[in-house]
């Protein structure tokens, strides 16, 4: 018998209503519950695969290929659980369906509307993450404000849900901004109750309120917005600014939040305590070490693009006792002339994934530069592609040698589609996505870091390593140390005469976890710690 939260925004967007979800999520695994989680995005796109990353920021990717929203990362980095399809629903999704079974015939000869038929389906895919995962809670996330016409389904949804299951069964959390008057430091509550009262004009009641303010929460304010909203003053949770995002369960828990929702939601707790994570976060604020690791990209003004990496840099640094500092260089501005000067006192070189030509020229010199000076470098999908063409070119003399994806007319393509790959019309989901097996060579780096022989990573590229060139660089020192069996396919490469020089051609960053740190991001720090 699952039991589901929803969790809804109110006045304004991006106050860390995903962290909320997350947080409490946390908090009722370390009370022993298993956790779901889900965000519902009310945008047209059938996934975020094909926005821009000034739009979205980061796309995150589930183990079964889904391109999703940046707060699965969160969910999943909080709550410590491998997400699915299921997990990310966007209004896209929902109406692509509703429209095949149209043109199926599924709906025999009724008109199709927004409710019930857009809705039901909204419904069916909360109760069918609640049936895959089995969990004890589910916490679905609606994205967007309260108000938006978009949302309106989703609110309506949710408001059925509630009414078909018992009360004790679903609870309402409302994330809110409390603003002060621009100069004061006087907080009003006015939004709030408008917030509110707009979310019952939808028919859904919050339970419980969490407040986002830039000072501190008065009791006077609480009591007001409690007397406003008719929600009990405990179930006021002020969500303060930390410094740490993992710190945000530790806040709601002083201020009894998961007990509040065990008890509305009649939930027996297996134990009673979250000291794993507290002292996880205890551990990080100690930590006294400093190393600065110089982060390559296009998208460095917008951190959020990046934000699967960045958290899987800190994760690492956390838990060797180190606070990373990311360096932001946007790749376009790297010039043979400055790239010494760019990377000075810089301890490691990082090259995310990318797509597209922009910034590869100052990519390849990043690289370059990294394994000339013997500083520790990490490929992620285009930063393995982006070592390979610097390797070939600066090494074994292949002028010119590129991807196809950057110079269509290279003469050594040495990352390039495979045979099989037709050209697609289609932008959205072709790439190859989701897990794929990945076996460890033996006395490489990447077994010593694993110690594994067998593992499984996530990807979202739509190139591959050029077999036909393996001969030749390996020649050039390059140790292909994992490999894709099945599709006899490059997944992981080093180079063994340095300290440091390892690039996948996966998204290792997904699967980093605070607690749990991702053995490559574990070894790139270590090294550029020593
Ligand atoms: N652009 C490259 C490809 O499609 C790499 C993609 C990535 O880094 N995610 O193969």
């Amino acid at each position: 018998m699952t039991k589901f939260i929803f969790v809804t925004g109110g006045v304004v967007s991006g106050i860390g209503k995903g962290i909320a979800g997350a947080s409490i999520g946390r908090l009722l695994k370390s009370r022993g519950l298993s956790v779901f989680m889900q965000k519902f995005d009310p945008y047209i796109n059938v996934d975020p695969g094909t926005m821009s990353p000034y739009q979205h920021g980061e796309v995150f990717v589930t183990k079964d290929g889904a391109e999703t929203d940046l707060d699965l990362g969160h969910y999943e980095r909080f709550i410590d659980e491998e997400l699915t399809k299921v997990a990310s629903i966007t209004t896209g999704k929902v109406y692509s369906k509703v429209i095949d079974k149209e043109r199926r015939g599924d709906y025999n000869g009724s008109t199709v509307q927004v409710i019930p038929h857009i809705t039901d389906e909204i419904k069916k895919s909360v109760y069918k993450a609640a049936e895959q995962s089995k969990a004890d809670v589910v916490i679905t996330e609606i994205g967007g404000t309260v108000g938006d016409i978009e949302s309106l389904p989703y609110l309506e949804a949710i408001r059925q849900i509630h009414s078909e299951n018992k009360a004790e069964d679903v609870l309402f959390v409302h994330t809110v901004l409390v603003p002060t008057i621009p100069g004061t430091t006087e907080l009003k509550t006015k939004p709030t109750q408008h917030s509110f009262k707009s979310l019952m004009s939808y028919g859904i009641k919050a339970d419980i309120i969490i407040t986002r303010a830039e000072v501190e929460i008065t009791d006077d304010i609480k009591a007001k917005i409690s007397l406003f909203c008719d929600v009990p003053r405990e179930a006021i949770v002020e969500s303060k600014t930390v410094d740490l995002i993992y710190e945000v369960p530790i806040v709601f828990h002083e201020q009894g939040i998961d007990d509040y929702i065990l008890n509305k939601l009649n939930l027996e707790p297996k134990h009673d305590s979250n000291k794993d994570w507290q002292n996880m976060v205890e551990r990080f604020k100690k930590a006294t070490k400093k190393v600065n690791i110089a982060l390559v990209g296009k998208y460095t003004e917008l951190h959020d693009a990046y934000i699967s990496v960045n958290q899987a840099l800190y994760d690492a640094g956390y838990n060797n006792d180190a606070v990373v500092k990311i360096n932001w260089i946007n790749a376009e501005m790297i010039t043979e002339e400055n790239v010494e000067k760019t990377f000075e006192g810089m301890d490691g070189i990082i090259v995310p994934g990318g797509f597209g030509k922009r910034g590869t020229d100052g990519m390849i010199l990043a690289s370059k530069y990294a394994r000339e000076k013997d500083i520790p470098y990490l490929g992620i999908c285009y930063g393995m592609q982006i070592a390979l063409i610097d390797i070939c070119r600066n090494k074994l003399g292949l002028k010119g040698a590129s991807s196809t994806e950057i110079d269509p007319d290279t003469p050594y393509p040495i990352i390039d589609l495979l045979e099989n790959q037709r050209p697609n019309d289609n932008l959205g989901g072709t790439l190859r996505l989701g897990n794929y097996e990945c076996l460890i060579e033996k006395d490489t780096k990447a077994h010593e870091l694993y110690g594994e022989d067998v593992i499984f990573e996530r990807h979202r590229h739509r190139y591959e390593f050029n077999n036909s060139f393996r001969g030749q660089i390996r020649k050039a020192g390059v140790v292909f140390s994992g490999i894709n069996e099945d599709l006899d396919l490059v997944e992981i490469i080093e180079l063994k005469d340095k300290k440091f020089f390892m690039a996948c051609q996966f998204h290792p960053e997904f699967k980093s976890r605070p607690n749990r740190p991702h053995a490559l991001f574990e070894g790139f720090i270590k090294a550029s710690l020593k």
